[in-house]
């Protein structure tokens, strides 16, 4: 098993053509972590992981969904620190188990399939199935350790930095970033998900009353249609990415994210002397699924 590797992770300036004003791009590299726990996962991971073995519990139990790099990342992560995992699943068990559930199960995780309606019900699911040795991660890691975890990612964002830019999903990694900022950073959410109203207020509860208070916004307008939707208009953009910047980009968050980061660029969001840091959190292996050929790159 691969271990995590802090070294690998790097950060690639992005040369402006789109903007007269001076405006400096970077991004954050985390795709480069590691090849299956990617980008943000790991550090939203790490604390609960922690808080599991100083509670003395032996095994993690999750959720998510069938496609959900937050299962494969947790089963990873708990075998390479010697716990047991257990991944509640969304909807009925496949015939055919798609990749990431494969994947899950040969790191060691048990998969337990629910149906959608009491998926959603999640305080029941953990009455109804916990055992005395677990210990629990909601899903997508969202807790307050899960953001404080990803304040780690300031190793690589100094005070220069006015916005740090990150796609959201539960909010966590947002979170985390707000936590970390200094007072004169501004942190930016894409959101990857359409008419995610609540994101605000899930976010605010990560953080305490005074961070709430720190500068940071939410940009809902970059989803392209919704949560893992891919029009064409999308990959074409990715592939630009890709054959301008050999950047690789995932067809949920990260692409997205970008795409909007660059349009604030050109609209005139971000003043002259901005220097923004655009996390790129990873999931590139959600990029499978697509047809073959479908990008430059995967
Ligand atoms: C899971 C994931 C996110 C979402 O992170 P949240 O902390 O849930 O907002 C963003 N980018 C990538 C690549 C992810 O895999």
């Amino acid at each position: 098993m691969q271990a995590i590797c802090y070294d690998k992770v790097y950060v690639q300036s992005i040369s402006l053509i789109s903007t007269s004003k001076n405006i400096t791009l970077d991004v954050l590299r985390l795709d480069k972590l590691h090849e299956v726990i990617s980008g943000n996962k790991w550090f939203k991971l790490q604390l609960q992981i922690k808080a599991c073995k100083q509670a003395n519990k032996t095994t993690i139990a999750t959720f998510g969904g069938a496609y959900s790099n937050h299962i494969v990342a947790t089963a990873y992560a708990c075998k390479l620190e010697g716990l047991q995992s257990v991944g509640i699943i969304r909807g009925d068990e496949p015939k055919q188990m798609n990749h990431t559930l494969q994947q899950a199960q040969s790191l060691g995780m048990q998969l337990l399939f629910v149906s959608r309606s009491d998926f959603s019900n999640k305080e029941q699911l953990k009455q109804s199935f916990h055992q005395d040795n677990w210990y629990w991660i909601n899903e997508g890691g969202y807790a307050i350790l899960g953001a404080e975890g990803v304040t780690d990612m300031y190793h690589w964002i100094d005070k220069s930095y006015t916005h740090v830019a990150c796609a959201t999903g539960t909010g966590t990694m947002m979170a985390g970033l707000i936590k970390g900022a200094a007072p004169h950073q501004q942190v930016i959410g894409i959101t990857a998900l359409k008419g995610h109203d609540s994101l605000q207020e899930e976010i605010s509860h990560l953080l305490t009353p005074k961070e709430t208070e720190k500068p940071f916004t939410i940009f809902n307008a970059y989803h392209f249609g919704g949560y893992a939707k891919h029009p064409k208009t999308l990959l074409d953009w990715m592939n630009y990415l890709y054959n301008t910047y050999q950047l690789p980009t995932d067809i949920v968050y990260t692409s997205k994210m970008l795409y909007g980061v660059f349009n604030l660029i050109e609209s005139g969001y971000f003043a002259d002397g901005s220097k923004i840091m655009a996390i790129h959190s990873g999931g590139l292996q959600g990029n499978l699924s697509l047809p073959k050929d479908s990008l430059v790159f995967a």
